[in-house]
């Protein structure tokens, strides 16, 4: 009998021509796949950012009043660290940072851009990591799991009443897994991701970073053992089918 990986082949990130990264907040991306993601766009893949949340509440001082200030100054920040990666293109949904907001609303959003930018992979948080406990990060990885599964069904009207011109997303790569099945070894680009990361300034003091290197550093080299590499990236990557009543995608 054929197994499901037969049956249902894991989706190559690398051969993406463009990925289409949805991502909770505008660092999201730089911290779970920075090196991923300069090693993908200097192997010529678009990479295109949708970014949920205006970020607005991550600030580690001030008072309400500055949030028009904080979203300006974050869109800025992501810009420079996306220029830093080969990011192309920076959309925003602009929901409420930590705020309310629901799936269903995220989800329809992200609908009309998936079926205007026609990408063949998407990238977001695994919405199934257990402790996770921002509730922003939750509903984006399900909103866009969600997306993912659903954007070609024409009856599902989008947002911006985008129309269905048949396309196909052929995978889905989750950040920040505890169940990765993809491990790629992104040495060579991890100066490129942390400068990246340094770009958000306001999200960042000196004790902060030397505590996120030390983190990282031990991560990168865990995820990177099994294959030899001291540091690397991990991901749980799928088929968008496998995305519904597949108990065993869990463990593909
Ligand atoms: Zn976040």
């Amino acid at each position: 009998m054929m197994s499901l990986k037969e049956t249902v082949p894991m989706p190559d990130l690398l051969a993406s021509r463009r990925l289409l990264c949805i991502q909770p907040h505008p660092d999201d991306m730089e911290y779970s796949s920075g090196g991923t993601l300069a090693l993908l766009a200097d192997r010529g893949t678009e990479i295109i950012y949708l970014t949920v949340t205006d970020d607005a509440a991550g600030f580690l001082s001030g008072n309400k009043d500055e949030a028009e200030e904080r979203r300006k100054i974050r869109k800025e920040e992501q810009k420079n660290a996306g220029k830093l990666l080969g990011v192309s293109k920076y959309h925003w949904l602009n929901l409420p940072d930590a705020g309310d907001w629901n799936v269903r609303q995220a989800r329809d959003l992200m609908l009309g851009f998936i079926r205007r930018i026609r990408p063949d992979f998407v990238l977001t948080v695994d919405p199934w990591m257990p402790y996770e406990a921002h509730r922003d990060h939750v509903m984006a990885g399900l909103a866009a799991c969600e997306a993912a599964i659903l954007y070609s069904l024409p009856s599902i009207a989008s947002h911006q009443s985008v129309p269905f011109d048949p396309f196909s997303i052929q995978g889905i790569a989750l950040a920040w897994s505890d169940r990765p099945n993809l491990s790629l070894d992104v040495e060579a680009w991890k100066e490129r991701k942390r400068e990246a990361i340094r770009q958000h300034e306001s999200q960042i003091n000196p004790q902060s970073w030397e505590h996120y290197c030390v983190y990282d550093d031990g991560r990168g080299a865990r995820e990177g053992k099994a294959s030899g590499t001291l540091y690397a990236e991990s991901f749980k990557v799928l088929d968008p089918q496998l995305l519904h009543c597949v108990p065993e995608a869990g463990n593909y």
